[in-house]
């Protein structure tokens, strides 16, 4: 234990005013692991998901990502972490490789290797005909494409997906669960949905989330038919 652990989170919790949105998380997430956070609509999930990927301060608890605290050294702990929030800063009129050029610097790569970063998130994330294409004249599908490039251009250990496939029509929604699977062979993996066909479509384990609780863990292969309609985890819906 420790060693191969990308994530080590103990009671971590979020308030806001009197009311607890996240109440005492703990979990770890190993490498290779694809670990989808369910639930409900004002679970928890967007702000665990924050406080994960170092953009919101927790109330209480502790998160190590790749053995380091990501509270005590954000700066050193986030070069492990890319993050698609749920609603990614899509500048409209920047073209794909300005965009990715300028999220590549922003996670502190150095000039000379940014041309090669942006290359390669962008090959990965099947964008490799629309460098130069503006972002606002791209589909919802390649849009997303682009939240995920930003996500992965300075190589993360780890990988967190707010909600990857929501608003996206029955293709789009495909190939970005293609896209998350093939990202899953490099990178750890930790995405929220409020569908369960998501997680089993691309996780290989699940948490499920209800009012900042967690309330069942497990992995997906013992799950049985959760691909097919719920199964064992309609009982703890
Ligand atoms: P959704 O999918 O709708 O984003 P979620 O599971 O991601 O749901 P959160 O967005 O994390 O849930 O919200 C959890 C709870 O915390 C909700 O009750 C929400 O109203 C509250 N909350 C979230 N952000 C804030 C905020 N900035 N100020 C006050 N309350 C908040």
């Amino acid at each position: 234990e420790g060693q191969n652990n990308l994530v080590m989170c103990r009671e971590l919790g979020r308030d806001y005013g009197g009311q607890t949105a996240v109440s005492s998380l703990s979990f770890s997430l190993a490498r290779g692991e694809v670990l989808g956070f369910l639930g409900p609509n004002g679970a928890g999930k967007s702000t665990t998901m924050n406080m994960l990927s170092g953009c919101l301060a927790p109330s209480r608890g502790e998160v190590e990502i790749c053995g380091i605290d990501l509270l005590a050294s954000p700066a050193q702990a986030k070069a492990h972490i890319g993050y698609m929030p749920e609603h990614p800063p899509l500048y409209p009129e920047l073209t794909v490789d300005e965009y990715l050029r300028f999220a590549a610097r922003l996670r502190g790569l150095p000039r000379r290797r940014v041309k090669a970063a942006v290359e390669t998130a962008r090959e990965r994330c099947g964008l490799a005909d629309v460098g130069h294409r503006p972002i606002g004249q791209l589909s919802r599908g390649y849009q997303q494409r682009v939240g995920i490039a930003q996500a992965i251009v300075h190589e993360p250990a780890l990988v967190i997906l707010d909600e990857p496939t929501v608003g996206l029509d029955p293709n789009q929604v495909r190939e970005i669960r293609a896209l998350i699977q093939t990202l899953a062979r490099d990178h750890g993996v930790i995405l929220s949905t409020h569908i369960l066909p998501e997680v089993a479509a691309v996780c290989s384990r699940v948490q499920i989330m209800v009012r900042g609780q967690l309330v069942f863990e497990s992995p997906m292969a013992e799950l049985g038919d959760a691909g097919e309609g719920g199964g064992r985890l309609k009982l703890h819906l």
